[in-house]
């Protein structure tokens, strides 16, 4: 079953389309990234399937479960950590747990074992200090432990890496990361690298829609037209025998087609008893397919 189903989703502000029809079916237990430029409309939807925000048309389902603008019903489902998570500043990270799981009126054992469970995750266990002395990272880090307490199905995660430095971003991705067998990840981000590294599935949204969407393996995969560089011992034999040729500084020989043309280079290199000393396919990256993609 899809953990979150958003079928032709609407939202303007004023005379502003923002979403204009997104559809978006999220499987359970992979790590899925939601991209877009800023102003794009991910924390809108966000907020659209926290039923924080009214949709104009459209329906959602978390679990299976359809969402209500206002009710919180579906939410029982989802853990969220908002871009800019606030916290009593007055409390450790420790207090801050507890006041999660007394909440969710968890048992007093429970939170305790629940509070070390979550603590060493984010790798706040030996942090003693007030959360208002925090690092933008270590509250994010706090904010996932938080956004965990109940066991969610799905974690909402929005732009959870945008303001961090490296180090930081590191961190929050291998949190995520670390956290794909219990739960299914939602997170935003205007940052390519950090969906090539952790997630499994994408989605872009751009214009309002959802402009390419599936396994990152599989994109990657269904474009085999991106090309491949040989390196052989004569270089000039294939630029006369092969118009879109291209020779780097380096002698490795460029080919912009796809299969067939590979294998006609293969052939053609057999037959003349050129050696091939390498052949590599161009790799593709999110970046690549997704500015592909917004280029339609
Ligand atoms: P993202 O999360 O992708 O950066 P947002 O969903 O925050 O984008 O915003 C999408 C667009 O909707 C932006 O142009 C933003 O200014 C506009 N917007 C968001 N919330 C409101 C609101 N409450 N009132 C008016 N415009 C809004």
């Amino acid at each position: 079953m899809s953990v979150l189903e958003i079928k032709g989703l609407k939202k303007s502000f004023g005379n502003k389309e923002v979403l204009r029809a997104l559809d978006l079916v999220i499987p359970e237990n992979c790590i899925f990234g939601f991209v877009g430029a800023n102003g794009s409309g991910k924390t809108t939807t966000m907020k659209a399937v926290l039923g924080l925000l009214p949709a104009d048309s459209g329906e959602i389902y978390v679990c299976g479960n359809k969402v209500k603008f206002g009710e919180t019903d579906t939410n029982r489902y989802v853990g969220y950590l908002p871009d800019v998570p606030e916290f009593y500043g007055f409390m450790s990270a420790r207090e801050y747990l507890r006041l999660c799981g007394e909440s969710l009126a968890m048992k007093k054992d429970d939170i305790e074992a629940r509070c070390d469970e979550l603590l060493s995750l984010v790798g706040l266990a030996d942090e003693k200090s007030r959360i208002k002395g925090y690092s933008r990272g270590m509250k994010q880090r706090l904010g996932i432990a938080s956004a965990l307490f109940g066991r969610p199905r799905l974690l909402i995660c929005d732009e959870p890496t945008s303001a961090l430095d490296p180090v930081g971003r590191k961190e929050i991705l291998d949190i995520l990361l670390s956290v794909k067998e219990q739960t299914t990840v939602l997170f935003s981000t205007h940052i390519l690298t950090d969906v090539e590294r952790i997630c499994t599935h994408v989605a872009l949204l751009h214009e309002g829609r959802i402009a390419m969407c599936g396994g990152v393996e599989e994109l990657k995969k269904r474009k085999t037209d991106g090309g491949f560089t040989v390196e052989v011992s004569d270089a000039k034999a294939l630029c006369d025998a092969f118009a879109n040729a291209r020779v780097f500084s380096d002698g490795s020989v460029f080919f912009g087609g796809g299969d067939a043309e590979m294998y006609a280079v293969i052939d053609f290199v057999r037959e003349k008893g050129i050696i091939l000393r390498s052949l590599k396919r161009s790799e593709e990256t999110v970046e690549s397919l997704f500015l592909e993609a917004v280029k339609k």
